[in-house]
């Protein structure tokens, strides 16, 4: 199976529960942003622009918790911002676990290995032996340093603290744009693929789950796409989500007073998008990719569907977004006042029309993967092969011969042989 069976079993009873009910909008993911701080400047971040205002805000823990419970999405992505940056990040993640929720930390990485020795502290406070032969493992990976085996060999700073512990429940969710040349390039910052790999082998080695979130812009060359799967393979990360880069006013605005940068040259068009995602179903069916085929197969072109923002709604510090993760008419007090008040048949792509201009290029995962998944547009036999995609054999391990992942800086290869984005991401 590409995803747990308990985890699918209650998004399926979730799902069943609310179409028996005759409900018919609901949240199944809460796109939770409990602060829009990070540490980098993504080439195609909305959130630090769009937020930059507020960007030193913080949701509350408590407010935090309340969001989950009141929208009741199984799946909870903890999203920014840097989540990792959040100081309440551990007492979220546990308070979520304790609701019985399915959660993905969706992070750059960049903390990810402080926050697992933290982990190994603690647990070498609580069972030195239990984890000293995962020390060992690490130490041999070249994953932790003498002096990190010293802080650990130290116990927790503080031993009432919570820790991100290893959970069949939850996910760590990186961000991986590329390989190391063109994910450098677009987190504007060298060593970050290289953090963020050293951190995903480390997860696997303390035996948490692993998934890797990519957006394809139109400079996303897909056969390294595809290298770049195979080489997560390589590494044994457990899924991928994959979306196409949605044209932000604050990313584009920032993009031509920053860089220099024109947005046409960044961004897909939908006919682009289509281009870019013509081999899906093959990764798909090649890879651990999450998901629905359904979904692949309108990347790809084949089918048509519309948006269901309101199935993937956002959480942040002014409210309940509206419409959706990617526009913003409005922050709206309650979940209840976002489904209430959203005039939801203005927005989307319908039979070829957009209607509303700033969706005309949108294909984005939290807009048209719950039509696929709630099977809202269904056509004969999708069910069928939802079922087969997510209960069938997972794909095999694929080995990652041949791929040079570490095409940039590592080699001397980093952004002082080109700076522009937009003519080397690929
Ligand atoms: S890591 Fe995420 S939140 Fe931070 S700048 Fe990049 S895309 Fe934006
Ligand atoms: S199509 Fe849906 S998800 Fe995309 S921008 Fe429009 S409302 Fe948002």
């Amino acid at each position: 199976m590409r995803f747990p069976l308990a985890l699918t079993a209650k998004i399926a009873a979730y799902i069943i529960g609310k179409k028996m009910r005759g409900v018919t909008k609901f949240a199944t993911v809460l796109q939770l942003e409990p602060l829009h701080t990070c540490n980098l400047t993504c080439t195609g971040c909305g959130r630090i622009r769009e937020y930059s205002t507020s960007i030193k805000d913080m949701m509350p823990l408590e407010d935090c918790l309340q969001a989950a419970r009141e929208c009741n999405a199984p799946m909870i992505s903890i999203c920014g911002g840097e989540p990792l940056i959040y100081p309440h990040i551990e007492e979220l993640v546990a308070g979520l676990l304790d609701q019985k929720r399915i959660v993905y930390i969706c992070t750059n990485a960049t903390a990810m290995r402080r926050k697992m020795r933290d982990y190994l502290a603690f647990e070498f406070g609580r069972s030195p032996a239990g984890i000293e032969y995962h020390i060992e493992q690490l130490v041999n990976a070249e994953l932790l340093s003498d002096k990190d085996v010293e802080q650990i060999h130290k116990g927790p700073k503080d031993p009432a603290r919570k820790v991100i512990a290893p959970s069949d429940w939850m996910y760590w969710n990186v961000h991986i744009d590329g390989l190391e040349r063109t994910h450098d390039l677009i987190v504007e910052r060298e060593g970050v693929f290289k953090e963020a790999v050293a951190a995903m082998r480390m997860a696997k080695i303390l035996g948490y789950q692993v998934a890797t979130n990519t957006t394809v812009y139109k400079e996303t060359d897909p056969n390294e796409i595809e290298e770049m799967f195979a080489f997560l393979s390589s590494l044994g990360i457990d899924g991928h989500t994959i979306s196409p880069g949605y044209e932000y006013d604050a990313a584009k605005k920032d993009m031509v007073t920053r860089l220099g940068v024109s947005p046409e040259n960044f961004f897909l068009t939908r006919k682009m998008t289509v281009a870019k995602f013509s081999k899906a179903e093959e990764w798909g069916r090649k890879f651990p990719i999450f998901g629905t085929p359904v979904y692949l197969e309108f990347l790809a072109g084949k089918r048509d569907l519309t948006c269901s923002a309101w199935a993937i709604p956002t959480r942040n510090i002014r409210g309940w977004k509206g419409p959706c993760y990617l526009m913003t008419d409005g922050h709206f007090r309650t979940y209840s006042d976002l489904l209430e008040k959203t005039n939801w048949s203005s927005y989307g792509v319908v039979n070829g029309v957009a209607k509303d201009v700033r969706c005309e290029n949108c294909m984005v995962h939290c807009g048209y993967e719950p039509t696929a998944s709630l099977g809202i547009q269904s056509k004969s036999g999708d069910m069928w092969k939802t079922i087969k995609f997510n209960f069938g054999a997972r794909p095999a391990a694929v080995e990652a011969t041949g791929i040079t992942a570490f095409n940039g800086v590592s080699i001397g290869n980093g952004h002082t042989a080109d700076k522009t984005p937009s003519s080397s991401a690929a």
